[in-house]
This record gives structure tokens, sequence and C-alpha cells, in this order.
């Protein structure tokens, strides 16, 4: 069964008396090269297990169970996990499960399949609903699980967001946080007509490598993210003025006194900083919060 072959996928859905779900981000891979290419570039991380999310029918699902010792697929949409359980009936290291992955507790999610991924090394892959790939990535780090690697799809301009450097119009929030936890690269581009239905723009691969230790010294890590967020949420204004604003406990004065510590000018835009900056600007600005904030 082809399950990248549009009248596959339309027969497979028609007999499971289900429709497309625009609400679910449901635009599934009609190519097959690209579910191959995902999988291939997602087992080079070398891990045992991987993590899928939204498997959809079942295509790049198919690719990782050749790959990988074990597949865990969570899938939001009751209605395509009996399609799954007949295109990955002849998979037994697959195992499906129905629910959403936002309100998942990825911890418990694998100590009830048995792995623990402080041992079994685990990768991430998917081609993620475009409706919330930022909350399912910043979840996904967030968990404290110590995942490998996150190969997923997403729509280009949020490929190009995270693998952004500093001072780039594409740089924001996102890539510097991203940047505490991992590397990104931009792996291949996807145009939309791979998909069915065909989204409006095109989307690409990014792998995230995540650093298996943190590689900054943060006393903080909600203060941390505090700023970076601060930085961004006024991108027009200098960093002195969006941090203060930000932050009341801090003054002008100590914004400035760190940048000036930092080699930085005063006037600097959040923008222009790195990870790295945030990180030691965290560790300049941290006595004062304990001291004021
Ligand atoms: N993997 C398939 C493919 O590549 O053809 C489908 C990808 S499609 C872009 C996104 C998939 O994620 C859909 O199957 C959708 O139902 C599922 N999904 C959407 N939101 C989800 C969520 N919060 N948790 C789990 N799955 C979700």
């Amino acid at each position: 069964m082809d399950l990248c072959n549009p009248r596959v996928i339309r027969i497979l859905m028609e007999e499971a008396g289900i429709r497309f779900r625009r609400d679910y981000g449901q635009n599934f891979l009609i190519d097959s090269s690209v579910p191959e290419n995902i999988a291939e570039a997602s087992a080079a991380g070398g891990a045992d297990v991987v993590l899928e999310i939204g498997p959809g029918v079942g295509c790049l699902t198919r690719e990782l169970a050749d790959r990988f010792e074990r597949v865990l697929a969570v899938e939001i949409d009751r209605g395509l996990i009996g399609v799954l359980a007949r295109t990955l009936a002849d998979k037994p290291n697959v195992t499906v499960i129905s629910g959403d992955i936002m309100k998942m507790n990825l911890a418990e999610l694998f100590a009830e399949q048995g792995i623990d991924p402080a041992k079994t090394p685990v990768s991430v892959a998917a081609n993620l609903p475009y409706y919330i790939t930022t909350p399912i990535l910043m979840t996904l780090l967030e968990s404290g699980i110590p995942f490998r690697d996150i190969t997923v799809m997403v729509q280009k301009e949020v490929a190009d967001r995270l693998v952004a450097k500093a001072g780039t119009s594409d740089y924001g929030a996102i890539t510097a946080v991203l940047g505490y936890w991992g590397k990104a690269e931009k792996l291949f581009g996807v145009p939309h007509s791979a998909f069915l239905p065909a989204p409006k723009v095109d989307s690409a691969v990014v792998r995230i490598t995540l650093y298996p230790k943190p590689i900054y010294e943060i006393p903080d890590t909600a203060f941390f993210f505090t700023l970076i967020h601060g930085a961004f949420e006024m991108r027009r204004k200098t960093l002195q003025n969006a941090l203060t604003a930000k932050c009341p406990f801090l003054s002008k004065e100590d914004v400035a006194d760190a940048l000036r510590a930092m080699g930085l000018p005063e006037d600097i835009r959040g923008e222009r900083l790195s990870t790295a900056d945030f990180a030691r600007l965290t560790q300049l600005l941290y006595p004062k919060k304990q001291k004021n904030g």
C-alpha cells in the first residue's frame, strides 16, 4: 500500500468515514521521497527509539519503523487511529498512542512504555501540524526529557527563524531560546505541492541536535527566558527600554552597566544579542533581580 498516493489516502479516509481536519493541521505527504529523507536524517542521530508526533495515515511512521527499534506515534485525531491500525499492522515495533501531545506528560508516556530516555537514546521526528509548531517544539525542549535530536518539517519561514543568526530579520525569541537547548540546521526544502491538501506555503526540514548538558552557566533559567522574551516583545525598542519595561526591578543603569561590561553599545536592540550574550546578560543582571526582584 503506497501511503503517499493521494488515491490511497482518500480511500483509507473514506473507508474510515473521516475527512481532512484543517483544525488539526492535516497536510499529508504525497511525495514518498520526503518521509524517506526525514526518517533517514532522524535515524542518522543513532537513537534506538523515536517519538513521532502526528503520524496521519502512517507514511513517515513506516519509514521510521524500518530504521528504529521502537516507534511511539502520538496522534490526536481519533478517526485516524483505526486507519493506523491497518496501515501499520505489519510493523510490530510501532505503538500508536491516541491523544494530544500538548496535554501529555512525556515522562509518564515513556515510563508506561518501559523506556527510560536517560538510558535509551530517543529522537523525535515529525511532519508537524503548522498551527502549533512553536508550542510543540517548546514543550519538547522544556519537557526535561533528554532527547538526542528533533527532526521536523515546519513552514519554511519557521525553519528560517530556527536557524537564523543574531542581528538578522529572521532572528527571534525562538532562535535565542533554542540556542540554549541545542543547535538547529536546515536540511532540505519541501515544496507545497508535496502535500495533500497543499498548503499555501513551502516547508523545510530542520534538525535540532540537543546539547547533552547545558553549555551556558545560567544562575536562573526562568529569568534568562524572561530577558529573551522581554527583548523580543518590544523589538523596536532598545534593550534598555524593553528590559526595564519587562522587569520593573531593573533600572536603565543596571542594563547599561551590564551592556558596558559586555562591550556592547548602550543603545543596542535585543535582536543583536546571541544566546551566549543573553546568558552573560543574565549572569550580570541576576544579582539585581535577587536584590530588588
Ligand atoms: N505524518 C503525516 C504525514 O507526514 O503525512 C501527517 C502530518 S500532518 C502535517 C500533522 C498530523 O499531526 C496530523 O495527523 C494531525 O492529526 C496530527 N496532530 C495535530 N495536532 C496534534 C496534537 N496536538 N497532538 C498529536 N497529533 C496532532
